[in-house]
């Protein structure tokens, strides 16, 4: 990401859809100076500033995907038609074989699609977080990037994680769009120790923790057999659970482990295609979640379980799924989802205040959407929140910023030629696709 502010910026006469707190959509002028909204509806001033002529675009928060392995690209495909220990059977021997190198040039490719699919800000959940922070600085993305901490015996990294995530937090510290954090994978292969050294690490760093917790009924199971407690109830009582923590999937919740994370202030990223890919059988508990007080995000996992980072594919099946189980179509609004994918991610970062809605003094992050594109039509406002969530396509997407600097234009991503991101990429899976058998 180049130094120094943003030129000021105008988006002229668009459809904004604010994400303010009374969820406005007006049509009027957005200006940006200095990375942040100056100024959101009415007249701007053009002064000194770039002019985007808006009237056939909706601005729309950039989303904030809650949980994802952005370095997997080259894995999509990979793994397809198995429950999750098949899944981390193959990725476990591919990961074993993975360089530095291949993740970087993996988490270009990740970090791209994002961007193109107007998504801003994500959580990520990996090894080698170096790499990845380097490819989303390159590209303009903003990572919440968390250094993947396990027992030391059951690691392919070649040190002791929790000093990788050590180092890892030291060298990014005060980054402007990279926030370094520490990710234990999950119970399966996190001892006691390891949970409260990477909660440790995280407070004395001021940063966030991110972990799968209970994506399965086997986990559960297991844990529950190996400790007499489940997952959630266990990370209780060995002091772990507290604010500033992301728990992805939380698929078998029972009531009790609702109220723990409502009461210690967790947040769950929601990650329904991954979920129903693997045959988890189950769906996190959204809705009680929601109702007990708990920050609820949507994340598209990896490439490799989903297979695709997209948000709006997220809103659309988190809505439908949910209406569905419940024999309710009330459930999980279209605002809802909306809220989910944009404000409620960014609640979940803790940044609820700085990205997640257009409004004055948040950073511009943000989309430009066809309002003439098939999949939007009505382009009514009435109808736009609407079409976001259930109807709107990627190839909608025309132009994204974020902080105030162009990342997409026109769908031409900025940060670095696509066609070199993808032919690096396709290398790689060469010999990761070879890697499988072995
Ligand atoms: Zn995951």
């Amino acid at each position: 990401m180049p130094a120094g502010n943003p030129p000021p910026l105008v988006i002229a006469e668009a459809l904004l859809v604010t994400q303010d707190p009374a969820r406005r959509v007006l049509r009027g002028d957005v200006r940006i100076d200095s990375g942040r909204f100056s100024q959101v509806g009415g007249h701007a001033s053009r002064e000194g500033a770039e002019v985007v002529d808006g009237h056939r675009f909706a601005v729309v928060p950039g989303f904030v995907n809650t949980h994802a392995h952005v370095a997997m690209a080259p894995l999509r495909g990979i793994a397809d038609d198995v429950e999750l220990d098949g899944f981390l059977g193959t990725l476990f021997k591919v990961d074993a074989k993975r360089t530095e190198a291949d993740v970087e040039v993996g988490a270009r490719a990740g970090v791209a699609e994002m961007l193109l699919g107007g998504t801003t800000s994500f959580l990520d959940l990996y090894y080698a977080e170096d790499a990845v922070a380097r490819a989303t600085d390159k590209l303009g993305a903003r990572g919440f990037l968390g250094w993947a901490v396990l027992d030391p015996d059951k690691t392919t990294q070649p040190r002791p994680p929790l000093e990788g995530a050590a180092g890892f937090l030291s060298r990014w510290a005060g980054h402007p769009t990279v926030t370094p954090l520490v990710a234990p994978q999950g119970v399966y292969v996190c001892s006691r120790e390891t949970w409260l050294g990477a909660r440790e690490l995280a407070e004395k760093n001021d940063t966030l923790l991110h972990y799968h917790l209970s994506e399965t009924r086997r986990e559960v199971h297991e844990h529950e057999e190996r400790t007499g407690r489940r997952p959630a109830v266990w990370l209780e009582e060995i002091g772990f659970l507290g604010p500033g923590q992301v728990a992805a999937h939380a698929v078998w919740l029972t009531g009790e482990e609702i109220g723990l994370l409502a009461r210690r202030k967790v947040g769950v990223a929601h990650c329904p295609s991954s979920n129903l890919k693997l045959a988890s059988g189950g769906l996190a508990p959204v809705v009680e979640l929601r109702a007990a007080g708990v920050s609820v995000g949507l994340g598209t996992d990896s490439v490799a379980s989903n297979n695709s980072l997209s948000m709006l594919r997220e809103m659309h099946l988190a809505g439908l799924l949910h209406k569905n189980q419940r024999w309710d179509a009330s459930v999980l609004r279209a605002q809802e989802l909306l809220d989910l994918a944009t404000l409620e991610g960014a609640r979940l970062l803790g940044r609820e205040k700085e990205i997640g809605s257009i409004e004055v003094g948040k950073a511009a992050d943000f989309s430009l959407v066809r309002l003439d594109h098939p999949t939007l039509l009505p382009a009514r406002p009435e109808a736009i929140v609407s079409h976001l969530a259930y109807a709107a396509s990627e190839e909608a997407i025309a132009s994204v910023w974020v902080g105030g600097r162009p990342v997409v234009r026109d769908r031409v991503l900025l940060g670095a030629d696509w066609e070199k991101v993808r032919s690096d990429a396709e290398l790689a899976a060469d010999t990761l696709w070879a890697s499988r058998a072995g």
